[in-house]
C-alpha cells in the first residue's frame, strides 16, 4: 500500500461543499488511463461516469474540438448551426426519432422531454394531462423538475415543495403502474437500465407491456438513455435490445465524449407541440459541442465499433465471473449490458471504491450497493486484463482486512 499523497491540497473552501471528492487530482489522460501530477497512472473504469466514450485525449476528438475552436465558438440558436443539423440528421438516421433538441446536460435533456410530453397533450386539447409516471430508484437529474421525477427523498429534502406532476411506482411492478395511470397521466418515463439506481435492468417483456399500456392509454413513453445511450450497452441506444421504441428519448453523458452535451430525441408526433418559442437554450447545440458530438458519433457508428464493444463486454463479463467465483464474500452478482456493468457487493461500496483506488483503478458507486464499471468503449482485452488484476487485488485486500478484524474481535 502506498503512503497517502500529502501533495494533494485540501479542496478549496471557495467551492460549494456539495461534493465529497476523492483526494485525487489528475493532470492528463490517455485512453483508459489518467495520470496525477506525480505521474501515477490510474485505470479509469468510471470514465467520468459513463462520459468519456472514446477515452481521454482521443486524438480524433481533440482535433475536432481544436479545429472548431479556431473557427467559431458560439452564435446562439438565433442562427442556423450546420453542426447541429448534421448531428440531428445522424441521430435521426440511426434511431426511432424524427427530431432532436440539443441541450448541455442530461437534466436539461430530460426537462426538454418532460416539456415535450406535456405540450403534446396540450396541443391535443388535453391540457389536464401533464402528470408523468416514474419508477422508484430512478435518477433523472438535479433540476427541480428532474428531482421530482427521480423522486429520491434525500435529494428533495430542503428544496421547498416538490415540483408537481410526477407520480412514482415501485420498480418492476406492472400492477402498480396500471393502478397509477389516471386521465391526467401524460407519459411514463424510465431508464431502460437504472444506472445510479444500481444497474437495474427492466426485462424486455416488462418494457413491451409498458409500451402497450402507453399505446392503449394515449400516453407517451420517455426513455432516459442519458447513461445507457451512445453505445454503452453495445447498441447505439439500449432500447434497441428490447423490441420497443419510445416516443421521446434523452441522451447526454457519452454523447459529447467529455464535452457537455445533451439531446432530446422525439418522433414528429410527440414533438408536434414544440413550435417556435416554446422552448430554448443559449448554449445548447453550440458549435464546439456539435463538432465533438459529430466526431463521437462518426466513431461509434463506424463499421465494427459496436461489435467491438459487445465483444469486449463479453470478455469482461466472462472474466468477472471468474473473479466472483474466487471472491464470493465480496461480490455476489454481475449485472448490466455491454460496458455498463454492475457488481453487487457484500461490503459497503465506499470501502470497495477506496480499495480499488489503492490499486490505482477508478470505478463508480451506485445505489443498491453496486459498484459500476463504465470504461471507455474503445478499450481492448489489455485494459480488461489490467482491470481484473486490480479488482482481484482490491478484493483480496478487503478479504485480508476482514480476516484481520475478525481475529481481533475473536
Ligand atoms: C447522469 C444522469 C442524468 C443527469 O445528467 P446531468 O448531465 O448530470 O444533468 C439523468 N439521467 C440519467 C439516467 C443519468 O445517468
Amino acid at each position: 500500500m502506498s503512503a497517502p499523497d500529502t501533495s494533494v491540497k485540501k479542496t478549496s473552501t471557495s467551492l460549494f461543499d456539495t461534493f465529497s471528492r476523492a483526494p485525487l487530482e489528475f493532470e492528463r489522460g490517455e485512453g483508459a488511463w489518467v495520470f496525477t501530477r506525480e505521474g501515477d497512472a490510474y485505470l479509469d473504469f468510471s470514465a467520468g461516469i459513463a462520459v468519456n466514450t472514446l477515452g481521454h485525449a482521443n486524438p480524433v476528438l481533440v482535433q475536432a474540438l481544436t479545429e472548431q475552436a479556431g473557427k467559431l465558438w458560439h452564435t446562439s440558436n438565433l442562427f442556423r448551426i450546420p453542426g447541429q443539423e448534421r448531428l440531428a440528421d445522424t441521430l435521426v438516421a440511426n434511431s426511432f426519432a424524427d427530431r432532436v433538441f440539443f441541450a448541455n446536460s442530461g437534466a436539461e435533456a430530460n426537462e426538454a422531454a418532460i416539456k415535450t410530453a406535456r405540450r403534446y397533450h396540450y396541443v391535443n386539447g388535453q391540457p389536464e394531462r401533464y402528470r408523468i409516471l416514474t419508477i422508484e430508484g430512478a435518477f433523472h437529474g438535479r433540476t427541480l423538475a428532474t428531482l421530482a421525477a427521480g423522486g429520491q427523498q434525500k435529494y428533495l429534502d430542503g428544496f421547498g415543495p416538490k415540483a408537481d406532476g410526477f407520480d412514482q411506482v415501485p420498480f418492476g411492478d406492472m400492477a402498480a403502474i396500471k393502478a397509477a395511470v389516471t386521465p391526467q397521466t401524460a407519459a411514463i418515463m424510465l431508464e431502460p437500465i437504472q444506472g445510479e439506481g444500481g444497474v437495474r435492468a427492466f426485462p424486455n417483456a416488462f418494457l413491451r407491456e409498458i409500451r402497450a399500456l402507453c399505446d392503449a392509454e394515449g400516453m407517451l413513453l420517455i426513455l432516459d438513455e442519458v447513461q445507457t445511450g451512445i453505445g454503452r450497452t453495445g447498441k447505439l441506444f439500449a432500447y434497441e435490445w428490447t423490441g420497443i421504441t419510445p416516443d421521446i428519448l434523452t441522451s447526454a453523458k457519452g454523447l459529447g465524449g467529455g464535452f457537455p452535451l445533451g439531446a432530446c430525441l422525439a418522433t414528429n408526433e410527440a414533438a408536434k407541440g414544440m413550435t417556435p418559442g416554446t422552448h430554448g437554450t443559449t448554449f445548447g447545440g453550440n458549435p464546439l459541442a456539435m463538432a465533438v458530438g459529430n466526431a463521437v458519433l462518426d466513431v461509434v457508428l463506424a463499421d465494427g465499433f459496436l461489435e467491438h464493444v459487445r465483444e469486449t463486454a463479453r470478455y469482461l463479463t466472462q472474466r468477472l465471473g471468474g473473479l466472483m467465483d474466487s471472491h464470493p464474500g465480496v461480490i455476489d452478482d454481475i449485472r448490466g449490458e455491454g460496458l455498463l456493468v454492475g457488481l453487487h457487493a457484500l461490503k459497503p461500496i465506499p470501502e470497495v471504491v477506496a480499495a480499488l483506488r489503492e490499486q490505482k483503478m477508478l470505478a463508480a458507486g451506485a445505489g443498491d450497493n453496486v459498484l459500476r464499471l463504465l470504461p471507455p468503449l474503445n478499450i481492448g482485452k489489455a485494459e480488461v486484463d489490467a482491470a481484473i488484476e486490480k479488482l482481484d487485488a482490491a478484493f483480496s485486500a478487503i478479504e485480508a482486512e476482514a480476516a484481520t478484524s475478525a481475529r481481533q474481535s475473536a
